[in-house]
């Protein structure tokens, strides 16, 4: 992960937001590979999830009405129960703090709240059972928390009871800072396709079943943030909901969760580093729930959720606003509350999903070659031109070729230092062609095609590079 994550900032993916004033945790600025990478990213997946019949898409105001979050669950669910430490005023999650405890800290806990149980040798997979089993409800993990040290200063018995903290940022509209101004920056983005669905089916004239596509930012105040991209404050959401008649949400439930999967597939990624987790505790309204998870370099976690969400969220605007959030059926004359099946990814928790799954060192003749295995269509740059030696008009060639190429893609001009190096250079930001112009070009106008991956050459017609890149970037 270290080596990501400096590479990133060394080649301008992502910086540290605000890095002269010393950062603001769980906030991260894209640099100009990262903003390339992210926009291929997220037109990847809008071309997947809007160039079809049955899918339109919206850009919806991140501020809405605070009634919006009431009716969501949001401003009562939205919660996690944290606790402060009265030493040293440190804050945790409570299910973090209990996560994170080691076997021997485990047991200290279950010795002192149950005497004489576990003093001999137990194996670790036992306490860690027993401690899962036995710490497990509010009352429990009050009594646990009154024997664990404060991992920050180590002081015993000094965490505050447990609060629940709403994840929301809360701001105010208007002049007036009080409650009746409250909005909140919003902490996902599928609320503003929800209450804009009869909107969008009255502007579009589709009929069920039909999709609403967002991308957008999303705002959680996360107790913790870690592993760089993984878990900010501020990220980005690529959600579609998906209206179906009640009664077909199975099928489509299944339907989307291998498209999704595909999408993954798609753009390279290997199927041993992707899997499900299903979800065994499911919201009282939802009817079934996966994820994707991706192996990060620190173990497998989350990119995708997909959710079948019955007719909750349009059922629960319906009452919170008292307008009608229903659905016409001509065939069948009735009116009903459609279903809803959720895909829901984060395109910045993607973006480093996209980035560890390319990362990659290899030891080329005696020296070790750092390489970014992007999916061209993923990639920033799509092709380096570089002119073998700055004379015989070599320069001026791959200089006009370049600002050719430039009128359809985003490509780096390079004629500086050995080619072996300027190769390298490509490499480690994941140019998927370099294209060299060099004294055979003058003679014949072909161009050598080094490709990144197998570092394959091979000699093609100037005037094909543009159809060589075209069916590579989008095949
Ligand atoms: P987690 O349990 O990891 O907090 P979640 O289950 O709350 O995630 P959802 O509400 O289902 O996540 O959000 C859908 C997607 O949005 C996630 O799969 C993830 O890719 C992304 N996402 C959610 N929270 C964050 C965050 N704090 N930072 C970055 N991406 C996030």
């Amino acid at each position: 992960m270290d080596k990501i994550v400096s590479l990133a900032k060394r080649r301008g993916f992502v910086f540290q937001s605000s890095e002269i004033y010393g950062g603001l945790n769980g906030c991260w600025d894209y640099g100009p590979l990262g903003v390339e990478l992210l926009n291929n990213l997220k037109q990847s997946w809008w071309r997947a999830m809007t160039y079809r019949d049955d899918i339109e898409g919206v850009d919806a105001s991140i501020l809405m009405h605070p009634r919006v979050w009431e009716a969501s669950g949001h401003v009562a669910n939205f919660t996690d129960p944290m606790v402060d430490c009265r030493q040293c005023k440190a804050r945790y999650r409570v299910d973090v703090l209990m996560d994170e405890l080691n076997t021997k800290k485990k047991k200290d806990v279950l010795r002192e709240l149950y005497p004489g149980e576990f003093d001999g040798q137990q194996p670790d997979e036992r306490i860690a059972s027993e401690f899962a089993a036995r710490i497990a409800g509010d009352e429990a993990t009050a009594k646990a928390l009154t024997v664990i040290a404060c991992p920050n200063c180590g002081t015993k018995s000094s965490f505050t009871e447990a609060r629940q903290f709403n994840l929301m940022f809360k701001t105010f509209v208007g002049p007036v800072e009080d409650s009746n101004n409250v909005v909140y920056l919003r902490p996902e983005t599928a609320q503003g396709i929800f209450v804009n669905f009869l909107n969008v089916q009255n502007a579009s004239r589709q009929k069920l079943p039909f999709g609403i596509a967002q991308i957008g930012k999303a705002f959680r105040n996360e107790i913790n943030t870690k592993n760089f991209l993984f878990r900010t404050r501020e990220f980005e959401q690529m959600e579609m909901q998906y209206f179906v008649k009640p009664g077909e949400e199975d099928r489509f439930f299944e339907y989307w969760r291998g498209e999704r999967m595909n999408w993954f597939l798609s753009l390279g990624m290997k199927p041993e580093h992707l899997q499900w987790h299903k979800h065994e505790k499911l919201a009282h309204y939802a009817k079934a729930a996966f994820d994707i998870e991706f192996k990060f370099p620190f173990g497998w976690g989350e990119v995708e959720g997909i959710h079948s969400r019955t007719d909750f969220d349009l059922g629960s605007h319906e009452k919170f606003s008292g307008k009608a959030m229903k659905y016409f059926d001509e065939q069948s004359k009735e009116k009903f509350v459609p279903y809803v099946i959720e895909t829901s990814v984060g395109a910045s928790r993607s973006f480093m999903a996209f980035l560890c799954a390319a990362f990659d060192e290899e030891m080329v003749e005696g020296e070790m070659r750092t390489v970014l295995r992007f999916h061209p269509s993923l990639a920033p740059m799509k092709a380096a031109v570089l002119p073998l030696v700055n004379r015989d008009g070599m320069d001026d060639i791959a200089r006009s070729m370049t600002r050719e190429l430039q009128k359809h893609f985003r490509v780096f001009y390079d004629d500086s230092g050995a080619i072996g190096r300027r190769y390298r250079r490509q490499d480690e930001i994941g140019t998927p062609y370099c294209f060299t112009v060099d004294s055979q070009t003058l003679q014949d106008r072909t161009v050598t095609v080094r490709e990144r991956d197998s570092m394959q050459q091979e000699r093609i017609a100037m005037d094909a590079v543009k159809e060589y890149l075209l069916t590579r970037i989008h095949p």
